[in-house]
């Protein structure tokens, strides 16, 4: 297997660097989520479909780079690696558009991009609001991601939608942090989404509801149709879009490659306004 340094050699020029992170040791119920970046990715080149966004942008033409997944089986402190990683990308000004694995991967791509960007602003898609201070004594579990995020100060705002499990606790967190928790009780169609700095969108497939994405390994019914979500992604506000990522795809609850189907138009979607700065 190439590693990134040799694959970000063979690229010409810059663009969106597609990455998979192939993790799921941080996944608290069900494991899976490590299969899913290059079902992903045959989603996304799959000839039932064009690589066409909405708005009338091939990304097949764009700079859209693969530079494949990271190898991280056996490695010591797999998010330390995805953080020296996503260092290695945005030091080449690449714009990382990152395939889960479960969604404790978005703690080192954000710690690596705060060192480029300030007030930066994360847009979360999520049933779950992931700020769990520690999950079964873990605090590297992918409930935790946001809590690390903002304990550390990384992120000016962070929005999450979607939310339908907040507990006790996590509504405490969401307090204490200063996280604008919209839960889909309290969503409507056409909500705006307006942000002043720089944007991280960070998409857990379980944001949808599961008879729209079946393949995530905790159904939460009640959440978004997938059109929803595409509407909110083409209709955000923000001067510029920094990175993002597509987390919690888990192949072995799938029915027949539907949810990788969704993942590959979200990518469309989200690298759509990637490729507007
Ligand atoms: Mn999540
Ligand atoms: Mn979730």
């Amino acid at each position: 297997m190439k590693t990134l340094e040799t694959r970000l050699n063979e690229v010409t020029g810059t663009g969106v660097g597609l990455i998979g992170f192939p993790l799921d040791l941080n996944s608290s119920f069900l494991t899976g989520a490590a299969t899913a970046p290059p079902l992903i990715r045959k989603a996304l080149h799959s000839s039932a479909t064009n690589l066409w966004t909405e708005s009338g942008l091939d990304i097949g033409a764009a700079d859209l780079h693969d530079l494949g997944d990271l190898p991280l089986v056996g490695v010591d402190d797999p998010l330390a690696k995805i953080e020296q990683a996503m260092g290695l990308l945005l030091s080449r000004q690449f714009i990382p558009l990152g395939l889960g694995g479960d969604h404790s991967i978005t703690w080192p791509i954000v710690r690596a991009l705060r060192k480029e960007h300030q007030n930066l602003n994360i847009l979360h898609f999520d049933a779950h609001p992931d700020l769990y201070d520690n999950l079964e004594g873990k605090q590297d579990s992918h409930a935790c991601p946001f809590a690390r995020i903002m304990e550390e100060g990384l992120v000016e705002r962070l929005v999450q939608v979607g939310i339908r499990t907040a507990n006790g606790h996590q509504r405490e967190q969401a307090e204490r942090f200063g996280v604008e928790m919209i839960e889909m009780k309290d969503w409507q169609p056409g909500i705006e989404l307006c942000f002043t700095g720089p944007l991280y969108i960070s998409f857990d497939l379980d944001a949808l509801d599961p008879a729209h994405a079946p393949g995530v390994s905790h159904f939460e019914p009640g959440g978004f149709s997938t059109g929803e979500a595409i509407e909110m992604i083409q209709g955000i506000k923000a001067p510029g879009f920094i990175g993002a990522d597509i987390v919690e795809y888990n192949p072995t609850r799938d029915l027949n490659g539907m949810t990788a189907a969704v993942c590959a138009k979200l990518i469309k979607e989200i690298a759509a306004r990637l490729f507007e700065d």
